[in-house]
């Protein structure tokens, strides 16, 4: 599994439509959450967030926040953003235009948000073109990946990489999903109890 903690500058640059952090000088930190709703691990995240005051944004995909309607209307009652990540969580380059369209289309009737994050980072430039001109989404991507999908990883590492990496203005990932749940649960109160304790706030993508 190859994949990089940190953004390189260079990716921000070619794909500079797309949002990777939002740097403002002030100490915030945007804290996203892939894949949910999930029936274990988005109530676990919200009641971490709550005990830390901190707003994030969750990348929904269309068929779970069908399924866990109650869960959807859950987080955006506690203060958070939601944001489309597609219904079937489809790889925009091994997908056909209409295809993927398609199925973003379908997700907005259960997401509502002009937020887009492509499924695995993976998406052309002609598709960024067209949901930022026609259908007035902002594209959001990541400066720090916790990797805690990565099954040969500890929670502890999970950790490590994003207290490593993460600087004012990041916008850092997690998963709430049935893969990463072991390590975002060991994960997630570190990252939040270190970054409180050294000033940070965490805010929601606007
Ligand atoms: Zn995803």
């Amino acid at each position: 599994m190859f994949y990089l903690i940190k953004t390189p500058w260079l990716v921000k640059k070619y794909y500079s439509d797309c949002v990777w952090d939002i740097p403002s000088g002030e100490k915030d930190l945007y804290l996203s959450f892939d894949d949910g709703p999930h029936p274990v691990a988005t109530p676990f995240i919200l009641e971490q967030l709550k005990k830390y005051q901190a707003k994030a944004t969750f990348f929904c995909i269309g068929k779970n926040a069908r399924q866990e309607q109650d869960l959807y209307k859950k987080i955006l009652d506690e203060g958070h953003r939601v944001g489309n990540h597609t219904y079937n969580h489809l790889r925009g380059t091994k997908t056909s235009d209409i295809k993927y369209f398609e199925d973003i289309r379908m997700a907005a009737r259960y997401i509502d948000s002009n937020l887009f994050r492509p499924p695995y980072g993976r998406i052309s430039k002609f598709q960024i073109e067209l949901l930022k001109e026609k259908f007035h989404y902002k594209i959001i991507m990541w400066d720090v990946i916790s990797a805690d999908f990565d099954r040969s990883l500890t929670g502890d590492k999970c950790a490590i990489n994003v207290i490593a990496h993460a600087k004012p203005g990041s916008i850092i990932i997690f998963h709430d999903s049935e893969k990463a749940w072991e390590r975002l649960q060991i994960a997630l109160p570190k990252v939040l109890e270190y970054f409180t304790s050294e000033g940070y706030k965490f805010k929601s993508i606007d």
